[in-house]
């Protein structure tokens, strides 16, 4: 199968890959399955560290950890809500902890077999937020509202992931909250939450206004919001970061 050794995007040291199992439809025996990223072995020589595997993108970590399934795997959350993942890793090889922010290339762990796997070799794969329809072919959508894309063309250089506006359905500008939602510290449901004593002086004249309470720690429904950044389904204003999927645009 393909070689893609001069990849721009190394995920193993050396920039060694070689890809075993390519991305979308394949047959495995008589069945039919959605194989959601790309498998890539190394050298078998491990000695020089071509096992190491390589954080794709700047992110941040969100998973690292054990599941029967993937094995030791790491789930890095790119700008834009992008998450990259990758399984299989050697035991007791991960260097990373939830909530690390990771540079591009910072070696994350080592190839290895663990989980659902035969042989040793690195799964990795890229997703997108949300029902995203990208202008290449190449995507599917999952069941769980995250469209995984074909990685060979991002590891190749000839395409980067998107930068967080283009790979939002939602644009800065003012934003009217149709059901109750709560105010986070960052772009994503894995970032704490900012309380009502935290909330700007302006979202708590607006919350008194529309009979809400200091205790709910939420945005009622009916506040008017500037969001001047957006970053996947999220939305950044003066108090943090809130779902732009429980609200409405009101200035288009
Ligand atoms: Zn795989």
């Amino acid at each position: 199968m393909a070689e893609i050794i001069n990849a721009k995007i190394p995920l193993l040291k050396k920039g060694y890959h070689r890809m075993t199992l390519p991305f979308g439809n394949q047959k495995l025996g008589d069945e039919d399955y959605l194989h959601k990223g790309i498998d890539l072995t190394g050298k078998t020589d491990v000695s020089g560290g071509y096992d190491n595997i390589l954080a794709f993108a700047d992110g941040e970590v969100i998973t690292a950890g054990y599941l029967s399934d993937t094995g030791y795997w790491v789930r890095i959350r790119h700008t834009g809500g992008i998450i990259t993942r990758y399984m299989h890793m050697k035991k007791g090889s991960i260097k990373v902890k939830v909530g690390d922010n990771v540079k591009k290339g910072q070696v994350i762990g080592s190839m290895g077999s663990t989980g659902n796997s035969t042989a040793r070799h690195l799964h990795f794969d890229i997703s997108y937020p949300g029902n995203v329809v990208l202008k290449h072919g190449g995507f599917y959508v999952s069941s769980q509202n995250v469209t995984y894309v074909d990685p060979v063309p991002y590891v190749t250089g000839e395409k980067s992931i998107a930068t967080s506006t283009a790979t939002s359905k939602y644009t800065t500008g003012k934003y009217k909250v149709v059901r109750a939602v709560n105010v986070r510290k960052g772009a994503g449901t894995e970032h704490p939450r900012v309380m009502y004593k935290d909330f700007t002086a302006n979202a708590k004249e607006q919350i008194k206004k529309l009979g809400g309470k200091p205790e709910d720690n939420d945005f009622p429904a009916g506040m008017i919001l500037d969001i001047s950044k957006v970053d996947g389904n999220f939305g950044r204003c003066p108090s943090g970061w809130i779902s732009l999927n429980l609200c409405k645009k009101t200035d288009n």
